[in-house]
């Protein structure tokens, strides 16, 4: 069992770009939610600590890293409100400046980079005008749109392709997820919605039918179901897919708009901490 599910090219060119001559100092993964980036990234962190230069996942360096407790290896995620905030990226630079604990370099991963808000971007950008010698950055977004622009001039830029059926069908199988779960995953080419519920994707599916088929004011405090992140792009998914397959069949200018609401709504959901709650009020607007 490998540690990363497909991308077999991408880990090749990492291969060479870290142990290459002209490393650069900062990587930017691209690419959809669930598709394993962050796996990869950590996989980099462990190819360039590794004690044979190659991310054997065995030495006391790739243990450590897979663990998130080698010293020289730093994994930062959003926190609270969805949110990177400058605290987080001044520490971070501190850390990138300091001189390696064990003397080989350092990896600094940025998930959800696209969540740095502005003063935090600011100073990351300017870590990296003028980056340290031993570290490298690696950016992982799924919205680089999002980004400014001056960073991402700044990284070595990495596209990631959704997965294959079959790899997802690999992981599926391994982690014994069948039904509706399975096949969501397989539409979506990632691991997003790997660990939902059925009844889970039941409710959403539900509600999006029933916001296509008969939408109502009542159904306005429905939003608060969506307690986390997941469940909404979840319920996000089945009403793309419902709408699509209508739109097909008939030409309506309430489903146009609600294509419309929905597009700037699915940058949101991914791209903002705007909550769940008032992006399905809106969405709910246009079709009232
Ligand atoms: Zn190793």
């Amino acid at each position: 069992m490998s540690y990363v599910v497909g991308h077999k090219r991408n880990l090749e060119l990492l291969k060479k770009i870290l142990t290459g001559p002209k490393r650069p100092h900062a990587l930017l993964f691209v690419g959809r939610e669930g598709i394993g980036k962050k796996r990869v990234a950590v996989l980099c962190g462990a190819m360039f600590l590794c004690e044979k230069r190659e991310g054997c996942l065995s030495c006391r360096h790739c243990k450590r890293v897979l663990e998130g407790v080698h010293p020289d290896f730093r994994l930062e995620t959003p926190k609270g409100k969805r949110a990177i905030l400058i605290d987080q990226i001044r520490d971070l630079k501190e850390w990138a400046f300091m001189v390696p604990m064990e003397g080989r370099g350092k990896v600094a991963v940025v998930d959800d980079a696209h969540l740095m808000n502005q003063q935090a971007a600011n100073a990351f950008l300017k870590t990296l005008e003028e980056p340290p010698e031993d570290t490298l950055f690696i950016l992982i977004t799924s919205e680089p749109s999002m980004l400014l622009p001056t960073i991402v001039s700044r990284c070595q830029t990495v596209r990631f392709s959704p997965l294959s059926r079959e790899e997802v069908e690999e992981v599926c199988e391994r982690e014994g997820v069948q039904g509706e779960i399975r096949k969501t995953c397989v539409e979506t080419g990632s691991l997003m919605f790997l660990s939902v519920k059925e009844e889970q994707i039941e409710r959403a599916r539900a509600l999006a039918n029933r916001i296509l088929q008969n939408p109502s004011l009542k159904m306005m405090g429905e939003g608060e179901a969506f307690r986390d992140q997941k469940s909404f792009m979840l319920f996000l998914f089945w009403l793309r897919r419902e709408l699509n397959k209508k739109l097909a069949k008939m030409n309506s200018g309430r489903l146009w708009e609600l294509h419309r609401r929905m597009k700037e709504v699915e940058r949101l959901a991914y791209s903002s901490n705007v909550s769940p709650r008032s992006l399905y009020d809106y969405l709910l607007m246009g079709m009232l």
